[in-house]
């Protein structure tokens, strides 16, 4: 049996997602955001007039009982799964970015006119749809997570995410397949019509500025502090700034099993969307004591049956329930009321 093309499409995926410096999980990214975690563990030591040894430093941001949990291992098999598997299941049932976009640009030109041309220059008109692209990015991104945390059926598989109990930044890949298809479709819309009103409203096909496919603005944000999210390092935006961007002490909070914080800061990058549709919590400036997770570990917790099949079963139970209740006849007449 010939395994040479399994290994080096395993190796070309492992060297796309580490070494593509637009990736979301880029070498370059995670060591820009050791390099800050360091900075803010060893200036928060200096404060204390505690040393600052490297020795210690480590053990602080790579704590034992984290890194060797059963959460994080779950983390590594779902990084895994979805590094590898995923696109080769799912990607052909994605919806797609460019024919929706071109079916905006067309009902556009057919509703107000042929497109006028061009007439700012190109950089501009690249730059208003980079940041087109990133906004409609982060509000299917927030729609997308609004569904997944109040439709039960949807929240079963988004469950998984929030199953954690540490966080590290391979809790971003702890996702369940089904939650993944849902966000691409939902992404593939949002991005599709903002690239289709762009290209009508320029006059042209206009491309968006990027790093190995991915939006700028993106990008730069998971340099900044998209991997800090996924950790327990406490690092906080308020005021005006924890209005507009999503600090790690945000996505920390999202985690949180504390309801005050349920269905609260439900964006990526930006806290933008949550503050204007009201589901914004922002951090406290000084470290708050969280717990995560969603209940007290289960028997099946962060093994493939808890995190990867018992969803399915849960979530057609639940629509078997729906179809029940839609089906029972109704009364033709109120039923009597008992007399007391
Ligand atoms: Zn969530
Ligand atoms: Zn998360």
């Amino acid at each position: 049996m010939d395994f040479s093309p399994g290994i080096s499409y395993f190796l070309g995926q492992l060297g796309k997602a580490f070494f593509a410096p637009g990736s979301q999980v880029s070498l370059l990214s995670l060591l820009c955001a050791f390099f800050i975690a360091l900075v803010v563990v060893g200036a928060r030591r200096l404060k204390k007039g505690r040393r600052v040894r490297l020795k210690s430093l480590l053990r602080a941001l790579f704590p034992k009982h984290i890194v060797m949990s059963r959460s994080s291992l779950a983390d590594l098999g779902y990084f895994y799964f979805n590094l590898f598997l995923f696109g080769i299941i799912f990607g052909w049932a994605l919806l797609s970015y460019e024919v929706l976009s071109h079916s905006v640009a067309d009902l556009l030109t057919a509703t107000f006119g042929p497109r006028q041309p061009p007439a700012l220059p190109i950089f501009v008109s690249r730059t208003v749809i980079t940041v087109m692209l990133f906004l409609a990015y982060e509000l299917g991104y927030w729609l997308n997570h609004y569904l997944s945390h109040r439709i039960p059926f949807l929240w079963e598989f988004h469950k998984v995410h929030h199953s954690a109990t540490v966080l590290t930044p391979l809790t971003n890949f702890r996702v369940h397949p089904v939650y993944m298809c849902i966000f691409l479709n939902i992404l593939a819309v949002f991005t599709g019509l903002a690239n289709g009103v762009g290209d009508y409203l320029f006059g042209q096909t206009t491309h968006q500025y990027g790093l190995s496919e991915n939006n700028l603005i993106l990008v730069f944000f998971i340099y900044l502090y998209v991997h800090l999210q996924h950790t327990q390092l406490w690092i906080s935006f308020t005021g005006w700034l924890g209005h507009l961007l999503m600090s790690p002490a945000h996505h920390q909070i999202h985690h949180s099993r504390n309801p005050d914080h349920f269905n609260k800061n439900l964006g990526s990058c930006l806290a933008l969307w949550d503050w204007l549709f009201g589901t914004l919590h922002i951090p406290s400036g000084e470290p708050e004591v969280l717990k995560f997770g969603v209940e007290p570990d289960r028997p099946h917790a962060h093994t493939i049956r808890g995190e990867f099949i018992a969803p399915f079963g849960r979530a057609a139970l639940l629509l078997k329930h729906l179809i029940e209740r839609r089906s029972q006849p109704v009364p033709l007449r109120a039923p009597e009321q008992k007399r007391a």
